[in-house]
């Protein structure tokens, strides 16, 4: 498979897409992201590595950090972190108040906001300083040591993320909570102000095509059955309300975040980042989505 010229077809292809999307603007340190930035990059498993575009560029990886924080709880406390969270579609939006009043404190998934607080606060609660552990968890995960937290995107969050305080106060309520909000809100935002490029986003998924064992160095970072959970919450609840169009458009594993980004893996084959900052209505990448769209034409392969 010529993955290469697969990827500056795609790139081609998405061009006349661009204008159509809007970038994000509640966080105000995204607003100013140009509209036609397009990067990509796959890595496949026998070490192949391709990209096209603004793939060494770095962007804010939003809530594509609730898989790889979701991976470091699973890690450390296993099934038990299924007591506080569920596993199901929302088909509400990612940081609706309405859903978690309704279950009782218990977010629906860990890929909504609700749900990533609960893990944060795992974090917070696991490890001395979460802030750092995660930071070296993506460096090392992505093999590179310049993965960095945006702090300007990490500060205009925490400035204005009134909703996230109030969900984060409202799992506390309900004892969902062992730390502060204050505190587990501060972890969440720099974990969604992550700076990557694509490139580094697609090594670092790269375990989760390949069983939960990662690139050189090869080290298990999930068992394989893990690997497969983490993927299946990818698949069912990693696209917002476009989830089911996702599935049906690309038919990946995959999460998206409002900073452009969607990276996507196809077990036993590949790992892929693609961003683009112009988002659709449901907060999804447009050109991203229609990107991953080709790829899994082009390749006429996918996990269906
Ligand atoms: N940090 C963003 C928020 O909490 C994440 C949004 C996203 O990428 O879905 O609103």
């Amino acid at each position: 498979m010529d993955y290469q010229q697969i990827l500056e077809e795609i790139s081609h292809h998405v061009r006349p897409m661009f204008g159509k999307g809007r970038v994000a603007d509640y966080i105000p340190a995204l607003a100013g992201v140009p509209g036609s930035k397009f990067g990509m990059a796959l890595h496949t498993l026998d070490g192949g590595f391709f990209h096209v575009g603004d793939a060494e560029e770095r962007f804010s990886i939003q809530s594509m950090s609730k898989v790889f924080a979701l991976n470091l709880a699973i890690s450390q406390i296993g099934d038990d972190l299924w007591k506080r969270v569920g596993r199901e579609p929302s088909g509400n939006a990612f940081n609706s108040l309405v859903q978690l009043e309704h279950e009782n404190g218990i977010p629906r998934n860990p890929m909504i906001n609700a749900g990533a607080l609960v893990v944060s606060d795992v974090l917070l609660s696991r490890f001395g300083d979460a802030r750092q552990t995660l930071l070296d968890y993506m460096r090392f995960l992505s093999a590179s040591q310049d993965v960095v937290f945006d702090t300007g995107v990490a500060q205009s969050e925490l400035e204005h993320g009134y909703r996230n305080l109030a969900l984060a106060s409202f799992l506390k309520s309900h004892g969902n909570l062992e730390n502060e909000p204050e505190a587990v809100l501060d972890l969440y935002c720099h974990q969604c102000a992550l700076a990557m490029s694509c490139d580094e986003l697609a090594r670092a998924a790269y375990h989760l095509a390949n069983g939960g064992v990662s690139a050189e160095p090869r080290e298990t970072i999930l068992t394989l059955s893990q690997a497969k959970r983490v993927n299946a919450v990818m698949m069912t609840c990693g696209l917002y309300d476009a989830v089911g169009e996702f599935a049906y458009r690309v038919g990946l594993p995959g999460k998206s975040g409002v900073g452009g980004g969607i990276m996507a893996v196809m077990p036993g084959e590949y790992s892929v980042a693609v961003w683009s900052p112009e988002l659709d209505a449901y907060g999804n990448s447009m050109v991203g989505g229609a990107a991953l769209e080709h790829l899994t034409t082009l390749t006429g392969r996918s996990v269906f």
